[in-house]
């Protein structure tokens, strides 16, 4: 298995950047990854205001799968998170939800231990290992590693952990992909602007889906699909995830839009993924029950039609 290792990085998503590796459709990848600060907090004496804040959001690659062009979709299986043993929770003066009533930039450095990261002396969280920044080059204009969009980057999302598949269209040949910036835990919206930050290892396979009719990144979990959308609002990206859940779906079931409306108003869920990136992200959340149903699977969704 190849091995790619966290001193080959991004800071943002371009055509223009040069892979560091190759990679085969159906191959293994240990991914080495640092935690969204570049491993600049390593103890709570270290500063986020002396912090180099050019070196945020480090996404290890970019990774070039062979045969892969526009039009096509990445189909990344995300077989397993390995996660430091600190992480760093950060917050701020006009950073995330409640940045208008704090001080400051904020941070504190917390330990992981036995699954659990250790908040205070009263209470531990269990830890869900999820990806934040994970993603493909656009097409064009360069997309930072903090701002999310239909090529996947910062897309904050819970569902992207252990055992999910995420298909990302992909816009250029060979894809360049990217992934970084793990959280150990978050909440839907990521409110106070960081997860539980954490360097870490994750194992991915990487396959290629051939004419994808993708727009924006979906992710399979083990009992839901969701369309994922990031737009200024939250609003734009919620209408996105839904038109593009139904673009999918009506033809896979065989059902009009309107009927496909109805159906989806009962069985699917609007959620966020966060709220206090440069763009925000939604997801539209349809059951796998439902699409068993009909006899259908998700790459009935995935190829185009
Ligand atoms: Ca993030
Ligand atoms: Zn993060």
């Amino acid at each position: 298995m190849q091995k790619l290792s966290k001193l080959s990085f991004i800071f943002d998503f371009s055509e223009k950047n040069s892979p560091v590796l190759r990679l085969k459709t159906g191959e293994e990848i240990s991914i080495e990854t640092m935690d969204c600060f570049s491993d600049q907090i390593r103890t709570d004496e270290d500063r986020l205001e002396n912090m180099d804040w050019k070196k945020i959001n480090p996404a290890t690659g970019p990774v070039y799968v062979e045969g892969s062009h526009s039009g096509d979709a990445l189909k990344v299986t995300i077989k397993k998170i390995i996660l430091k043993d600190r992480a760093v929770l950060a917050t701020g003066r006009d950073l995330g939800v409640l940045g208008d009533r704090i001080d400051g930039l904020r941070s504190k450095t917390v330990k992981i231990t036995n699954g659990k990261v250790i908040f205070d002396e009263k209470l531990s969280i269990p830890v869900k290992p999820m990806i934040g920044v994970i993603g493909v080059a656009p097409k064009g204009q360069a997309i930072n590693c903090g701002t999310p969009g239909s090529h996947g980057g910062n897309m904050d999302n819970t569902m992207i952990g252990e055992g999910a598949v995420l298909y990302l269209p992909v816009f250029v040949e060979g894809a360049l992909f990217a992934l970084g910036d793990l959280h150990a835990v978050m909440g839907n919206g990521e409110i106070g602007v960081s997860g539980a930050e954490v360097a870490g290892d994750v194992l991915v396979k990487i396959e290629i889906v051939k004419k994808a009719g993708l727009k924006n990144p979906i992710v399979e979990t083990s009992n839901a699909i969701a369309t994922v959308a990031s737009a200024k609002t939250l609003d734009e990206a919620v209408e996105m995830a839904v038109h593009d859940m139904e673009a999918i779906l009506s033809p896979a079931i065989g059902k009009t839009t309107d009927e496909t409306a109805m159906l989806l108003s009962l069985v699917a869920n609007v959620e966020i993924c966060q709220v206090v990136d440069p763009m925000k992200t939604a997801r539209f959340v349809l059951p796998k029950w439902v699409l068993e149903r009909y006899g259908k699977g998700i790459m009935d969704l995935v190829k185009a039609k």
